[in-house]
């Protein structure tokens, strides 16, 4: 008997079920059956290819089964992160109380060692874009984050401050099997963009500062370490600190180092990471970096790689629901035929897997590149390595932005779309995880850089870089590999919108001129997308 007929029974009783279903998407692998994960793994791991293949087989069944689950479980509004300001005895602890299946999820994940040094950069990467088909889950920012704060500390190595190194070693290697979790602090109520604005104070005291104002976005509010941007007394420029969340032997008895936290925030989506409000009385921070250089520092290294990982989250996300949709579509029978089998929808699925295959092609490239630089991150514009190596930092940087703001964009129109070809069902919080990850990419897209900001930065830094690195050498590097007409025609169109206001003052030619450059960005990123899918499909055949 067909179980998916909706034949009513006899008595009236509804025979429809969703079984055969819920069956198939549960015994899914996220690695074992997405044939296009494992052709871009071979395609940029080359001689590797086959370890690693082994590895991520034997990762994969946890992330989409077990890690799965404990997600699901997570996003429930019941078990939603809350705070104990106090204990019994009117010590005040700022407890942030999370489910224990939070914590078991964030112990196996970060349990892996996904940033130590015995595991490779391809092995972490394709492991990361599983875990991110989770949403954000709870790890997916403390991951982010923890990266960031690992290269920050590998970039500055400091004899003065052992501290730092333990610190490294915490959350790189794991000190007796625990995993430090990393956060950054930088937005505050008057600017997350605008970073030169930030007010809080840090005090001097010998070596290390004292950290006194408020921090409003607090991601990661129960973080081991966090990255936290301040101005030394007297300064007006921002610099860039280490703060522990507990000193030494203080994280038992939950006596934080000199900060509260007000509150946890009520959020759109990634609901099941605690973003809290930060009031700092003293806390101690360890100085990171060049004195007063944290905007660049904390751009180029910490949000850059912010920025990068969010798009291979996207990718992620994407890939998770074609996969979901196409098992639906083929499931689901509306008015005698599979839903796959309506042209309408047959599009909306093409369009989707489109999309997951560019952008995850893509995410995969511009790591490409990344690894193959020396020294990938830098505070600010490369000025002084030598010039062929500075356009491929620059590409890298922009190609990073770029990825930023489309992967974002197209995410939210992807898993709408996957939405709706669930119909109904698609909007069902425990129906699928697809509305949860709709809400957490809205998320991503505005943190790290909301999409004005980022487009902002992209069109003053070509402007920047002209007298070596022309707009139309620019397009043609990034483009390499497209058919020359189509070069042309970008690099004819970006050298004309240099000309025009985009970042002037208000006018019906300026709106309009913006209106271009947010189509031309998306276009452009997108053909760069469509290169690495192309390339990587003739390689697999
Ligand atoms: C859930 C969540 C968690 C977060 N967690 C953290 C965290 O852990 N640590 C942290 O430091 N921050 C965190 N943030 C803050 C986040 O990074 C900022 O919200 C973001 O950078 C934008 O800053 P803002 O909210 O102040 O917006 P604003 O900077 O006020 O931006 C408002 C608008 O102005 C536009 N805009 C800004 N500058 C320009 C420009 N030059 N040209 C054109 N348009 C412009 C923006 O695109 C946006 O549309 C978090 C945010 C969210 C939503």
């Amino acid at each position: 008997m067909n179980t998916t007929s909706h034949e009513p029974t006899t008595k009236g009783k509804n025979s429809y079920t969703f079984e055969e279903f819920v069956e198939k998407r549960k015994n899914l692998d996220w690695y074992r059956d997405e044939l296009f994960l494992q052709q871009a793994v071979k395609h940029f791991t080359g001689s590797e290819f086959i370890s690693l293949h082994r590895a991520v087989l034997s990762f994969s069944p946890k992330v989409s089964s077990r890690w799965n689950r404990l997600a699901e479980q997570n996003a429930r509004p019941e078990v939603r992160p809350y705070m104990v300001h106090y204990d019994a005895f009117n010590n005040r602890i700022d407890r942030i109380v999370r489910p224990m299946e939070m914590q078991q999820l964030e112990k196996e994940v970060f349990g892996e060692g996904l940033f130590s040094n015995k595991m490779r950069p391809w092995e972490s990467f394709v492991k990361r874009m599983l875990i991110h088909q989770l949403g954000e889950a709870g790890v997916a920012c403390p991951l982010t984050c923890t990266i960031g704060l690992i290269a920050l500390l590998e970039e500055y190595p400091d004899e003065n401050h052992p501290e730092l190194q333990e610190i490294l070693q915490h959350t790189k290697e794991g000190l007796e099997g625990d995993y430090a979790i990393g956060a950054q602090f930088m937005s505050e109520m008057q600017g997350g963009s605008d970073l030169p604005a930030n007010v809080l104070e840090a005090v001097p005291d010998g070596k290390n500062y004292r950290l006194y104002g408020n921090k409003f976005f607090c991601s990661v509010a129960h973080a081991d370490y966090s990255v936290v941007t301040a101005k030394i007394t007297g300064s007006d420029k921002v610099s860039t600190f280490i703060v522990p969340s507990w000193m030494p032997g203080d994280k038992e008895s939950e006596k934080r180092n000199g900060y509260q936290i007000n509150r946890i925030k009520w959020k759109m989506g990634t609901a099941e990471l605690p973003t809290g409000e930060i009031q700092y009385d003293g806390a101690l921070a360890y100085p990171i970096g060049p004195v007063g250089k944290g905007i660049a520092v904390a751009v180029g290294i910490v949000l850059t790689l912010s920025r990068l990982e969010i798009g291979i989250a996207c990718a992620g996300f994407m890939l998770r629901a074609a996969r979901e949709t196409k098992l639906y579509s083929d499931f689901r029978t509306v008015f005698g035929k599979k839903v796959k089998d309506y042209p309408l929808s047959a599009r909306t699925l093409k369009r989707i897997e489109n999309a997951a295959e560019r952008t995850t092609a893509g995410a995969f490239k511009i790591y490409d590149l990344f690894l193959r630089l020396d020294r990938p991150l830098n505070p600010g514009i490369p000025k002084d390595q030598p010039l062929e190596l500075r356009k491929q930092l620059f590409n890298l940087r922009e190609l990073v932005l770029l990825q930023k703001i489309c992967a974002t964009n197209e995410g939210a129109e992807v898993l709408r779309d996957a939405i709706s070809i669930f119909g109904g069902h698609g909007v069902m919080e425990e129906f699928s995880s697809l509305p949860r990850i709709f809400r957490d990419v809205v998320v991503n897209e505005q943190w790290e850089g909301p999409r004005n900001l980022l487009l902002t930065q992209i069109y003053r830094d070509i402007q920047r870089v002209a007298d070596w690195y022309s707009p139309i050498e620019f397009v043609g590097s990034v483009l390499s590999g497209a058919p020359q007409e189509k070069v042309e025609h970008y690099a004819e169109r970006l050298t004309d919108l240099l000309q025009k206001p985009v970042c002037g003052e208000i006018s019906e030619e300026s709106i309009m001129a913006a209106e271009e450059w947010d189509a031309f960005s998306d276009s452009f990123f997108k053909e760069y997308q469509q290169i690495a899918l192309d390339e990587l499909k003739k390689s697999t055949g």
